[in-house]
């Protein structure tokens, strides 16, 4: 019996789950003695790997000095130090770090941010536009913004109307079409996207350019851009920023799973000095009346400051192209399989389609899966049909071909 009520489990039909009892580099150790390679970055907050010796290390000396500290009329090092790295390697012109504790808080406060910037600005602007199959987080906001189905149905009465743009498929014209033409009536606060890669809309991935042609949009008709690199950032694709593959810099950034390379929670919004600005004021009105319990935790924040002197100080750019080599050296050995489909890889990640008659996460293949995965020693958790292995970078070859090896033994 336990008193765990797990997320995102039924627990009427899931087995009863493998007990951790230790965490190492790319592998998670449960209680009977088994090693699991952690194939998903314990749900991608995990990136140099489990238990990182600098950022644990910068965990216990933090804990020798301090522990939480109010951030609103104080302030403290760790959290102006990582405030400075940050707006250091972030896109250029976000020059503002507001510190919360989840991706979901972080999306939230960039949504308030940029309604509240309309708002002090003068202008009526208040819709959001987001991208068909998106995921932004399980709060009632970011629920809004998400893809609307199975997981958030119930709670529809609560959600308020978005505009919806089509997934960007080929060139991603018609995505781009229907974003000018909304864009153009002068009623879009802002847009938000996952950059790039749609994390649990299935990792579904799109060019650069679409991304690049949505900001130029944005431009033209004083839309803000919410970049939401929750799950993208800290070199899931290859590059630090999944902005950076384009080239753009959003008018406002989330980032958190990575932080703190997936140690301790820690959510970080990015703001434009545009951003900064419409909340300064001596009109107390136009404060920006937003907190987290735990804002800036210095503990938390000493480990995204070792997690972002990694960057600064290691060859992470040559090892995350290494990875995505590996990756894709073992994506191809399924090119020809008639079980699977849609081959795709954006940097690190690496995804396909199960071929089955009727996909979707009531499926009753998921579950079968996963328990094959776990039974060759590997944790992986399919998206519907869609299976991926997103690793810690520590990964080495011998334990992507356990990931793979274990993907190829699956009998549909
Ligand atoms: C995971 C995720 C979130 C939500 O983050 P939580 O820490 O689970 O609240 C938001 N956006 C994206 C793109 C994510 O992948």
């Amino acid at each position: 019996m336990s008193a765990v009520w797990h997320p995102f489990t039924q627990h009427a039909t899931e087995p009863v789950p493998p007990r951790i009892v230790e965490t190492d580099g790319a592998y998670l150790e449960t209680s009977d003695g088994r090693r699991l390679l952690d194939g998903i970055s314990s749900w991608w907050v995990v990136t140099h790997g489990h238990r990182q010796a600098e950022i644990v290390e910068a965990i216990k000396d933090a804990t020798g000095r301090m522990d939480q500290v109010i951030f609103a009329g104080l302030t403290h090092a760790p959290g102006e130090e990582l405030a400075e790295a940050l707006v250091g390697m972030a896109p250029k012109g976000l020059t503002r770090v507001f510190y919360s504790d989840s991706g979901s808080t972080a999306v939230e406060v960039a949504l308030k941010m940029a309604l509240g910037y309309w708002r002090h600005e003068g202008d009526g602007r208040h819709r959001i536009a987001v991208i068909e199959d998106s995921y932004h987080g399980d709060t009632i906001g970011t629920m809004s913004v998400g893809e609307r189905g199975v997981f958030n149905a119930a709670y529809d009465p609560l959600m308020f109307a978005v505009d919806k743009l089509p997934f960007p498929t080929g060139d991603g014209a018609a995505t781009l079409a229907a974003f000018e033409e909304l864009a153009a009536s002068g009623k879009m606060a802002a847009l938000i996207l996952e950059p790039l890669v749609l994390g649990a809309g299935g990792m579904r991935i799109y060019p650069a350019a679409v991304l690049a042609g949505l900001r130029a949009i944005c431009d033209r008709h004083d839309v803000l851009l919410i970049a939401d690199e929750v799950m993208t950032g800290w070199g899931r694709t290859g590059r630090l920023w999944a902005c950076d593959h384009a080239g753009i810099a959003p008018d406002i950034l989330c980032t958190s799973k990575g932080l703190t390379g997936g140690v301790v929670p820690l959510a970080a919004t990015l703001a434009s000095d545009r951003i900064f600005q419409a909340h300064y004021s001596t009109d107390r009105r136009r404060t920006f009346y937003h907190s987290s319990s735990y804002t800036a935790n210095p503990i938390a924040c000493a480990a995204a400051l070792a997690q972002v002197r990694l960057w600064q100080q290691s060859p992470m750019q040559a090892r995350l192209e290494s990875l995505s080599a590996m990756q894709a050296a073992r994506l191809a050995r399924f090119a020809g399989d008639p079980r699977f489909h849609n081959l795709r890889q954006c940097g690190t990640i690496a995804a396909m389609d199960l071929q089955v008659g009727d996909a979707g996460y009531l499926a009753e293949t998921g579950p079968r899966m996963r328990a094959h995965f776990l039974e060759n020693g590997v944790l992986l958790r399919p998206l519907g049909n869609t299976v991926y292995v997103l690793p810690p970078y520590c990964v080495t070859d011998e334990d992507l071909d356990l990931a793979w090896g274990a993907v190829a033994s699956f009998e549909a």
